[in-house]
C-alpha cells in the first residue's frame, strides 16, 4: 500500500499490560490496525506449548488449559529487580514461575517444546511487539521498521531502556519512546488542532490493566506541553480482578473449608471469571461469578453487587485521586484550572471511577469521545508520522514537550547519603543541567558519582540507577579540585551523566543503563534467538497447514459421488502426508511447503473454496 510521500510508514504501538494496539497514519488519517482475528486490540500474552509458541489471542485463548506456560503482564516486570517488593507481590498472583536471574533481574520460566526455558521480561515483550509488527505488516503489505512505543509517563530510565531493547530485539527501529498520556492527549486534540486555537489545560486520566497515569498538559496551536505527571506503575484493572479473586477464595474457604490458592489452574480460571464479572458490573448492578469444577470437583457460583465490588476496591480507587492531587501540586494548579478531563484505558469504564472523577472536578464534563483502548496507539501513530517525515500538514504541526517523571541527582557527603538534586522532576526534556562539586577530603585523588532517581533528600530512599568514578585527581587540600557535572536527558527520557575535573580536564561519565541492564552482546544473542523462535513458529504453522490439507483431502475422499479409485488415491495421499509428518518431526520448512504444494498440484480440488 502506498504511503504518504512514498515514505514507508512508521507505526505507533501501545504496548499495554493486558492488551496492545497498533496504529498507522495513512490516507490522511489514523487507522487502528485489526489483527488476524479482526480484533483492534491484541492480548499482551505469549504462550509456550509442546508444539510451538503462540502470541496474542491464540495465547490468551488457551490460558486456562496451560496456565503455567502462558505469560502475561510482563510490563510489570520490565526494567525491575527480582527483589523489588512490587515484583515479589505480583508473582504471588501469577500462575507462571518467575525466578531471580543474573544481577537480580527476573527471569520467567516456562516449558517450551519439552524443554525448560528462561526469558527476561524484555524478551517476552519483544514477542508481543513481534506480533504487533506482523499485524501491521500484514495490513500494510510492507516490512515495518520505524516505530514509536508508548510507556507509562511514570516509567523510569531502566524501564524505558528495557522497552526500547524489546523493540530492537525484533528488528524495530524505535524512533521514540513516548509517554502514554501525551499520546492520548494528541488523540483527543487532533481533530481540534486547527479549529480550536485557545490554550487549554487537559488532564489525562489513564487507568489501564496494570498501570495508572495522570498527566497535565497545556495544549494550543498544535503544541503539547506536559506540565506534570504522576501515577502508579502498579494500579489497574488486574488489581481490581485480584480483589474479586481474593473475595471468592475467602468465600470458597468458608463454604467448603478448602484453600484453592495453591492450584494455578483453579486460580487462573477464577480470575478469568472475575474479570468477566467486573466488566458486567460496569453496566449492570449485579453479576454472577461462576466456575464449574473449580476445585476438587466443586462447582463455584456467587453473586456480587456493584456496591460490593466498589467496597472491595475502595482504597485502590482513592489512590487515583491522591495521584491527581500530586500532579496538580507539581503543576502549581488547582482543580478549577483544568479545562478538560480525558479518560483513557479500559478501567475508566468502571462507573465508580467516572463518578470519582466527576466529584473531584465538581461536575466538569469528562471526555470519553476517543475510544479508551485505542487512544494511546492513535496518538502514537500521529507522532510517528510526524517524526518519520510522512508529508502531511496537520501531522507536521505538532510540537511535543515531555517532562522527566522523577527527580535526578548525585549522592554526596559521607556515605553518599544525601541527594544533591540536579534535575527536578517534571523538568521539560530534552534537557542539559549543570552542577559543580568539590573534593571533600585533603589529598582526595578520586570521586565517586552514584546517580539516583527519586524524591527523597536521603539517597537510601531513592533508586540507584548507575555510578562512575573519576580517578587521577592531583592530591590537594579539600575543596580545591572543582568538578563540573552535566546531566543530559534526550527526547526519549534517557539520561547520560558526564563529569570533568576543571583543572586537569580528566573526564568520565556514563549513559545510564544505555542498554537497560543488557550488554550489546546479550541484545545480539536475543536478536538471533528471536529469529530462531520466529522460524520455529513458521515451521509450526506450516506443519499445521499440511495437516489441515491432509484432513481436508480425507474428508473430500468420502464424497459418495467420487469413483473408488479416486477415493483410494486421495485417502492414501492424505494418510501418507500425516505419516510423513509424524516420522519427520524436525523436517525443515521448505520440505513441508513442498509437500503442501505437491498435494495441491495433484488434487486441485484442495484449492477450491469449501
Ligand atoms: P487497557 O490496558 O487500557 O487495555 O485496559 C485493560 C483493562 O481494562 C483490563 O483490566 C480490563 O479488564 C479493563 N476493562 C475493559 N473493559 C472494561 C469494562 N467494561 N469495565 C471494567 N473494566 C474493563
Amino acid at each position: 500500500m502506498a504511503s504518504e510521500g512514498n515514505i514507508a510508514p512508521a507505526i505507533g504501538i501501545d504496548l499495554g499490560t493486558t492488551y496492545s494496539c497498533v496504529a498507522v497514519w495513512q490516507n490522511n488519517r489514523v487507522e487502528i490496525i485489526p489483527n488476524d482475528q479482526g480484533n483492534r486490540i491484541t492480548p499482551s500474552c505469549v504462550a509456550f506449548t509442546e508444539d510451538g509458541r503462540l502470541l496474542g489471542d491464540a495465547a490468551k485463548n488457551q490460558t486456562d488449559m496451560n496456565p503455567t506456560n502462558t505469560v502475561f503482564a510482563v510490563k510489570r516486570l520490565i526494567g525491575r529487580r527480582f527483589s523489588d517488593s512490587f515484583v515479589q507481590n505480583d508473582i504471588k498472583h501469577w500462575p507462571f514461575k518467575v525466578v531471580a536471574g543474573p544481577s537480580d533481574r527476573p527471569k520467567i520460566v516456562v516449558n517450551y517444546r519439552g524443554n525448560q526455558k528462561k526469558f527476561y521480561a524484555e524478551e517476552i515483550s519483544s514477542m508481543i511487539l513481534l506480533k504487533m509488527k506482523e499485524v501491521a505488516e500484514n495490513y500494510l503489505a510492507i516490512t515495518v521498521k520505524n516505530a514509536i512505543i508508548t510507556v507509562p509517563a511514570y516509567f523510569n530510565d531502566s524501564q524505558r531502556q528495557a522497552t526500547k531493547n524489546a523493540g530492537t530485539i525484533v528488528g524495530l527501529n524505535v524512533i521514540r519512546i513516548m509517554d502514554e498520556p501525551t499520546a492520548a492527549a494528541i488523540a483527543y486534540d487532533f481533530d481540534r488542532i486547527n479549529v480550536d486555537t485557545n490554550k487549554k489545560n487537559v488532564l489525562v486520566f489513564d487507568l489501564g490493566g496494570g498501570t495508572f497515569d495522570v498527566s497535565l498538559l497545556s495544549i494550543g496551536h498544535g503544541n503539547f506541553v506536559v506540565r506534570a505527571t504522576a501515577g502508579d506503575t502498579h494500579l489497574g484493572g488486574e488489581d481490581f480482578d485480584d480483589r474479586l479473586v481474593d473475595h471468592c477464595v475467602k468465600e470458597f474457604k468458608t463454604k467448603y473449608k478448602k484453600d484453592i490458592t495453591g492450584n494455578a489452574k483453579s486460580m487462573r480460571r477464577l480470575k478469568t471469571a472475575c474479570e468477566r464479572a467486573k466488566r458486567i458490573l460496569s453496566f449492570s448492578s449485579r453479576a454472577t461469578i461462576e466456575v464449574d469444577y473449580l476445585y476438587d470437583g466443586i462447582d463455584f457460583s456467587t453473586r456480587i453487587s456493584q456496591a460490593r465490588f466498589e467496597e472491595l476496591n475502595k482504597d485502590l480507587f482513592m489512590r487515583c485521586t491522591d495521584q491527581i492531587e500530586e500532579c496538580l501540586r507539581d503543576a502549581n494548579m488547582d482543580r478549577t484550572g483544568v479545562d478538560v478531563v480525558v479518560l483513557v484505558g479500559g478501567s475508566t469504564r468502571i462507573p465508580k471511577v467516572q463518578q470519582l472523577m466527576k466529584d473531584f472536578f465538581e461536575g466538569k464534563e469528562l471526555c470519553m469521545g476517543i475510544h479508551p483502548d485505542e487512544a494511546v496507539a492513535y496518538g502514537a501513530a500521529i507522532h510517528a508520522a510526524n517524526l518519520n517525515g510522512q508529508r502531511e500538514k496537520d501531522v507536521q504541526n505538532l510540537v511535543l514537550v515531555d517532562v522527566t517523571p522523577l527527580s535526578l541527582g548525585v549522592g554526596v557527603n559521607q556515605g553518599y547519603k544525601d541527594m544533591h538534586l540536579v534535575v527536578p522532576r517534571n523538568t521539560p526534556i530534552p534537557t542539559k543541567k549543570h552542577t559543580s562539586m568539590e573534593t571533600l577530603y585533603d589529598n582526595q585523588t578520586f570521586v565517586r558519582f552514584p546517580i539516583y532517581e527519586g524524591e527523597s533528600a536521603e539517597t537510601k530512599y531513592n533508586n540507584l540507577i548507575g555510578e562512575f568514578t573519576i580517578n587521577g585527581i592531583d592530591p590537594a587540600p579539600k575543596g580545591s579540585a572543582k568538578i563540573n557535572v552535566w546531566f543530559n536527558i534526550d527526547a526519549n527520557g534517557i539520561l547520560s551523566v558526564t563529569a570533568q575535573v576543571e583543572s586537569t580536564c580528566i573526564k568520565n561519565g556514563i549513559v545510564i543503563k544505555q542498554n537497560g541492564d543488557l550488554t550489546a552482546a546479550e541484545i545480539q544473542t536475543m536478536i538471533e534467538e528471536a529469529g530462531r523462535y520466529k522460524a520455529e513458529d513458521e515451521k509450526y504453522k506450516s506443519r499445521i497447514s499440511l495437516e489441515d490439507l491432509a484432513e481436508k483431502l480425507k474428508s473430500l475422499a468420502m464424497d459418495p459421488g467420487r469413483s473408488s479409485s479416486d477415493m483410494k488415491s486421495m485417502k492414501e495421499a492424505a494418510e501418507n502426508a500425516i505419516a510423513w509428518l509424524e516420522r519427520n518431526p524436525h523436517a525443515d520448512i521448505d520440505e513441508i511447503n513442498k509437500r503442501q504444494w505437491k498435494l495441491k498440484i495433484t488434487f486441485p480440488i484442495l484449492c477450491e473454496e469449501n
